[in-house]
């Protein structure tokens, strides 16, 4: 929330701005909209809140005058939402249309729509949807499959939580950045026709998928990419889903179509971040330049932090910056070897001739 708007708004009265977020004045305990025609509280005994809950929960009632709650959510409604969103959390993992939870609380779907935003500052189904991610976090960390605990955690397929992955599950550039402090990371080793392929998963998923000469060689790159990390081989309960992965990838080299399903754990920083999902987007045999990606990102000048970008890539394969190539047509670089680019180059290209 931008306070300094803020506080512009409720200067001006600003009844376009109610509902945006509410202001609060400690000297009186009382909450109002920003249009509210009381006298002008001192900036120093303001405090400004997204919702009316929040300010209740700062020891604060509603205003007599601007009544911020009617029209919009009357007190006993908001104890109806509040209980819904426990009942969200307790049944995260069935389905919740909108019209069922509606009925819950004795409100029409669009009433629920609307009052659920303005009391919890997010709409019903981004709630279950944090519920899930919440709970699909705790049955990964709990040793579960991947698949196992996409489907206990509420989601009807792994694609929706593919979909979510980039932003939601993968996204805390800001609290991990490289390094892995604090997270665990098992990691398992196969051959590949491309050479032994090693892969590390988080509780969230795969952080590292890397080609290498040796085992050693590749725990060192593993330790070298996440060095606060705790690397363990992977346990007996995770074996399944592993083998699982390591399958689709090695039919991914074949030229099968890649494998989008799968869980990714990606850190970096914001414009790494950016990068990686817009290669995510490239589809299956096609190629663009390091300057189209700047271009498409829009940041059409950072031709070069692109490459870094793509140099940075710890999950090869399913961030595909194989698919990234010199403007002049030739290859460019690749972290795992030109060899290896060139191959998989030619195999998306002859797979998707062969469509
Ligand atoms: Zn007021």
């Amino acid at each position: 929330m931008d306070e300094e708007l803020s506080w512009q708004a409720v200067q001006e009265r600003d009844a376009s701005r109610d509902g945006d977020f509410y202001y609060g004045v400690l000297t009186t305990g009382v909450y109002c909209r920003p249009s509210c025609p009381s006298r002008r509280p001192l900036r120093k005994n303001v405090r400004f809140y997204a919702t009316p809950a929040a300010a209740e929960a700062d020891g604060l009632r509603a205003c007599k005058r601007c009544r911020p709650l009617e029209n919009r959510a009357d007190r006993r409604t908001v104890v109806r939402i509040e209980q819904l969103c426990r009942y969200i959390e307790a049944h995260a993992q069935d389905t919740l249309p909108l019209e069922a939870l509606a009925q819950r609380v004795h409100l029409s779907p669009f009433h629920l729509q609307r009052q659920f935003k303005a009391v919890t500052g997010v709409s019903p189904k981004q709630y279950v949807d944090a519920c899930r991610l919440r709970a699909l976090r705790q049955g990964l960390r709990g040793g579960s499959s991947v698949t196992r605990a996409i489907h206990d955690a509420g989601f009807g397929s792994a694609s929706r939580v593919y979909e979510r992955a980039a932003t939601r599950l993968g996204m805390t550039p800001r609290q991990y950045r490289a390094g892995g402090a604090g997270v665990a990371i098992s990691w398992a080793v196969s051959r590949t026709p491309l050479g032994l392929l090693m892969m590390g998963a988080s509780d969230r998923g795969l952080c590292f998928v890397q080609f290498g000469d040796s085992e050693a060689a590749l725990q060192q790159q593993l330790r070298s990419e996440y060095p606060e990390a705790v690397l363990e081989p992977m346990g007996d309960a995770q074996r399944a889903p592993f083998q699982d992965w390591m399958r689709a990838l090695a039919a991914h080299i074949e030229g099968q179509p890649p494998a989008r399903q799968l869980p990714l754990d990606l850190r970096g920083t914001a414009f790494q971040m950016k990068v990686w999902a817009y290669l995510q987007q490239i589809p299956n045999g096609e190629l663009r330049s390091y300057t189209e990606v700047a271009e498409a990102i829009g940041s059409p000048r950072a031709v070069r932090a692109v490459a870094s970008a793509c140099a940075a890539n710890r999950v090869a394969l399913l961030v595909p910056c194989h698919r990234v190539i010199r403007g002049d047509g030739s290859l460019g670089g690749y972290k795992w070897g030109l060899e290896r680019k060139r191959t998989l180059i030619d195999r998306e290209r002859a797979a998707k001739a062969g469509d």
